[in-house]
């Protein structure tokens, strides 16, 4: 079993019910275990400002799957609950399910990249991550307290609605 901790988010279609139904689908996965949710956020949207706000959170997970058979997995999950893959980066979505971290694995393969490679500066992975593992120390040996540190609250709200 590995320990993962995954990035949810999502800004159409209801996205505290899109988040809710993730993480149903996240604790029904084989060989799986869901082992913690943090709070939801609202946080303002990465790239075209012309879209509605995030919900985000993360998930930690234990699970036996190989990291390309969870993302297969995730994949899945998010055309299930409609993701259309559109040519425009960071458009809105309803659902974006990223790896963040697989273990101490460092991966850099064509389809997957572990350490997610932009969660050490976005607060809405890192301040929900510091929920479920605040003495949390990146593969490569940074503390993620002290990417906090760096990484302003701006921007982000936590919500009293949450799994
Ligand atoms: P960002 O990666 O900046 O958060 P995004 O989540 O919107 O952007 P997607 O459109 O969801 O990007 O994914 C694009 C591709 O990224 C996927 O098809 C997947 O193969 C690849 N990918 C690479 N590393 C990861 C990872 N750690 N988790 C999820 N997908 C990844
Ligand atoms: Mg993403
Ligand atoms: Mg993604």
């Amino acid at each position: 079993m590995q320990r993962v901790y995954l990035g949810l988010g999502s800004n159409l279609a209801e996205p505290l019910a899109q988040l809710r139904g993730a993480l149903k689908a996240l604790a029904a996965l084989p060989r799986s275990q869901l082992a913690g949710t943090s709070s939801f956020y609202a946080s303002d949207p990465l790239g075209p400002a012309d879209q509605p706000r995030y919900v985000n959170a993360v998930a930690a997970l234990d699970t036996a799957l190989e990291p390309l058979q969870l993302l297969d997995a995730l994949q899945a999950i998010e055309l299930n609950q409609g993701r259309e893959r559109k040519a425009e980066r960071w458009g809105p979505r309803t659902l974006d399910l990223d790896i963040l971290l697989f273990g101490d694995l460092i991966l850099n393969a064509p389809r997957l990249h572990v350490p997610h490679y932009h969660m050490h500066a976005r607060a809405f992975v890192l301040y929900p991550l510091a929920e479920l593992a605040p003495e949390l120390r990146l593969p490569d040996g940074r503390a993620l307290q002290d990417l906090l540190a760096a990484c302003p609250f701006a921007g982000l709200e936590r919500l009293s609605d949450g799994p």
